[in-house]
């Protein structure tokens, strides 16, 4: 591991295009320092900060993006609603030591309309996939972007987004991006909310509600180690989510951890984890818990 000189550790970076980053990038490689990227959309909370931690044990130098990515929702309000507090990212960023900050205006990351579709197959027909079109050609078009432009060793990503991940590692393998992908664990609340930048968007009545999605992860995960079947623990808790005023269930599933199948059916010796998404109040959360590691 590598360690920056003090002039630069003491403050963050911003800069907003590639021509800014080529020049900064070739210092910085003379320096032989290992580049980390961090990809986030602003609005940072832990969980972003615990990506920063791990980049800067790996490696000398960490970038983080901030950019709102368009191309990715599906749902115009979930774009227009997103929260922004750039001021206070750079706060927490300088706080955490990060290097460089990139946050590039919609017409540098896509000057023109992409006319590009990416489609990653079996991956992205389920959960996140079939319920947000698009979402992932959007997800893999601004990675690919973000890869090209700032061309970091390793790349930091949360296991908060589990399919985000499955996908991310796909799109390295299938293009052959240098690039090495660590992911790091989910952030939590102390009562068990996965930390996310939608959270700030529930009022009180809805926060206390969200409850219902780590509780219900934790429930079947005990569960079905403790041999019930998947059947009768996914049949329950729809029950429960149906019964549950405000709260709007979208999926509940039992997956393979890095082929993202939906099984039917429980295995002890087969990597698997529980996804759940659902509508509370008017904000979308997703989380997901691994059964098995
Ligand atoms: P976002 O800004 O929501 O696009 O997230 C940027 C990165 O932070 C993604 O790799 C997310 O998976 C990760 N992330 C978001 N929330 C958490 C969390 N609670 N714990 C760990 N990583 C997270």
């Amino acid at each position: 591991m590598r360690h920056l000189p003090q002039a630069i550790t003491q403050s963050v970076q911003v800069f907003y295009t590639g021509a800014e980053w080529s020049e900064i990038r070739l210092r910085l490689l003379q320096k032989n320092f290992q580049i980390g990227l961090v990809p986030t959309m602003g609005a940072l909370h832990q969980g972003h900060l615990d990506l920063v931690k791990r980049s800067k044990e790996n490696c000398g130098v960490t970038v983080v993006s901030i950019f709102v990515n368009p191309t990715q929702f599906n749902n115009p309000e979930d774009f227009a609603k997103y929260p922004q507090s750039l001021n206070d990212d750079l706060d927490l960023l300088k706080t955490e030591g990060a290097d460089y900050v990139f946050t590039p205006s919609v017409e540098t990351m896509y000057p023109q309309k992409s006319q590009m579709t990416l489609d990653f197959g079996p991956l992205e027909r389920v959960l996140e996939g079939a319920f947000r079109p698009g979402h992932f050609n959007g997800v893999g078009l601004i990675v690919s972007k973000l890869f090209h432009l700032i061309q970091p060793h390793v790349a930091f990503f949360g296991q908060k987004d589990l399919q985000q991940v499955a996908i991310i590692k796909r799109l390295v393998l299938d293009l052959s991006f240098p690039i090495e992908i660590q992911t790091v664990p989910t952030r939590r609340e102390n009562d068990g909310l996965a930390m996310s930048s939608r959270n700030r968007r529930l009022d009180a009545v809805s926060r206390e509600k969200s409850l219902l999605l780590f509780q219900s992860l934790s429930w079947a995960k005990e569960e079905l180690l403790n041999g019930t079947s998947w059947l009768e623990v996914q049949q329950k808790v729809n029950r429960n989510f149906k019964q549950t005023e405000g709260v709007s269930l979208e999926y509940f599933e039992l997956v393979g951890t890095e082929s993202f199948e939906i099984l039917k059916a429980f295995d002890p010796d087969q990597k698997s984890s529980l996804c759940v998404a659902a509508e509370v109040g008017k904000v979308r959360l997703i989380d997901n818990l691994p059964v098995n590691a």
